[in-house]
């Protein structure tokens, strides 16, 4: 008997038995998730080491936020892990340099070529866009055309099949003409994988780039850090754009193709056109690998602003994806009595940021107005319809216009913004929204 008695007494004070099972069943749970999210598997098992390594049990057995504790860890050490430690080459204004974009083909390379030389051009540099591309048809039309609606010189050739002969001849072209960004769009395929690797050896050694971008698309899965050693290895990868984050991909092969160039992601793109570019920041992103976003502050939020009967409704609103007119209206109205910058919405990326920058909330809460009055002049159907053609019918448009006495370019533009929010919205469709008290004690 003393033996047993003595046995439980033992079990009770060590509790961080407790602890470790509670640590181990959260690092499982984050591990499927990531998993899911294409995160290399050998990445998950090396993250949750560290974890045990860094987590202190007594601070668990202490502390109330196990599940907190556990998630800033995880959260942490996937930062790290999206950080190789030093920047990469950044252009300077005035100072020429050559930018090489490499990657498989369909990963985005020629589009995110043009939205890279936009975004600089805003800032101010001279960008040039040569297409060294000889192996896909149609490679030089595309990027012709993306070029021109973009106003950037670009170089090509319909005719010349060597790629090195193509790129040369571009630098030569933009450097006499004085551009300061000059970028080498490539091939992704070829008939042999081999060929492919050896044709980027030798443009980037006929150009010799101040920087090589590899191209990823953030879809890709579990083949990503192959696919980023391959092109590390045949030119000196310095810097990964991740692709099509628009679409349901959590993007977990960016830790592979950090990890296997030991470069920085520096840019996402988030859309076939040109502006949809944005950034790279780490701490969203991994916020939307591990399915969190910014849910924590986003409850505390809704708990602030949305009365206590009303908020299963507005969750389960935002995990249906459903975006409707009368959704967007209600919205508008939150909107309107909570103040603005001050409300719920505001905490969702991007979803007021542009509705209401800061500074210009009057003008913001104007326009709102002005929308809700359009709004006003709809029906019950189109308020509620899930049809994104609806208002295709340009009778309709017509006819809201003239019900709240406002113009057809008054009512797109109205609809415009639905659409953006829309979209928006539709990124949280089925995230999983801790509810109060999850995140505390497990
Ligand atoms: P490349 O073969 O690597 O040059 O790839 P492309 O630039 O031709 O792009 C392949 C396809 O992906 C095209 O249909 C692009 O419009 C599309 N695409 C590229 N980037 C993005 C993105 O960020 N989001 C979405 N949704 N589509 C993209
Ligand atoms: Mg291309």
């Amino acid at each position: 008997l003393g033996g047993r008695i003595s046995r439980a007494l033992q079990e009770m004070t060590n509790a961080t038995v407790i602890d470790e099972k509670v640590l181990t069943a959260c690092l499982n749970e984050i591990s499927r998730a990531l998993f899911q999210a294409d995160v290399q598997l050998k990445m998950v098992q090396t993250m949750c080491t560290n974890i045990k390594k860094i987590v202190n049990l007594e601070d668990l057995a202490a502390g109330h936020n196990k599940r907190r504790i556990i998630q800033q860890a995880v959260f942490n050490e996937l930062c790290s892990m999206l950080d190789p430690g030093k920047p990469s080459f950044s252009p300077q204004k005035g100072k020429p340099s050559v930018i090489m974009f490499v990657g498989l083909q369909g990963s985005g390379k020629t589009t995110t070529c043009t939205k890279y030389a936009y975004h600089y051009q805003k800032k101010g540099f001279k960008p040039a866009l040569i297409c060294a591309d000889t192996f896909r048809a149609g490679a030089f039309d595309q990027l012709k055309q993306n070029a021109t609606k973009a106003n950037i010189p670009f170089y090509g050739s319909y005719t010349e099949t060597d790629p090195v002969k193509i790129a040369q001849e571009g630098l030569e072209t933009f450097r006499a003409e004085k551009c300061d960004l000059i970028i080498v769009d490539t091939s992704g395929r070829h008939k042999q994988e081999a060929a492919l690797f050896e044709e980027m050896r030798q443009v980037a050694a006929a150009t010799s780039p101040d920087l090589v971008i590899f191209v990823m698309d953030g879809s890709i899965g579990q083949a990503a850090f192959d696919q980023a050693q391959a092109f590390k290895q045949s030119a000196s990868v310095g810097a990964v754009i991740i692709t099509k984050m628009d679409g349901h991909a959590k993007g977990g092969g960016a830790l592979s193709a950090v990890a296997a160039t030991k470069s920085p992601v520096i840019f996402i793109g988030t859309g076939e056109h040109i502006d949809e570019f944005e950034t790279f920041e780490t701490k969203p992103f991994v916020s939307r690998l591990l399915g969190m976003g910014d849910w924590a502050g986003f409850m505390d939020r809704i708990q602030e602003v949305v009365p206590m009967d009303q908020q299963p409704e507005l969750i389960q609103k935002l995990t249906d994806g459903n975006f409707t007119l009368r959704l967007m209206y209600e919205q508008f109205q939150n909107i309107m009595s909570m103040g603005p910058l001050n409300q719920v919405m505001s905490m969702i990326p991007g979803f007021s940021s542009e509705l209401m920058p800061k500074g210009r909330e009057k003008e913001s809460q104007a326009k709102i107005k002005k929308f809700m009055t359009m709004m006003d002049s709809m029906t019950s159907a189109e308020l509620d319809s899930t049809n994104p053609k609806l208002f295709a019918e340009a009778s309709r448009v017509m006819r809201v216009a003239r019900g709240s006495g406002r113009s057809v370019r008054d009512v797109t533009e109205m609809l415009e913004e639905y659409k953006r929010l829309a979209k928006l919205w539709s990124k949280m469709k089925g995230l999983k929204i801790p509810k109060k008290g999850d995140m505390s004690a497990m």
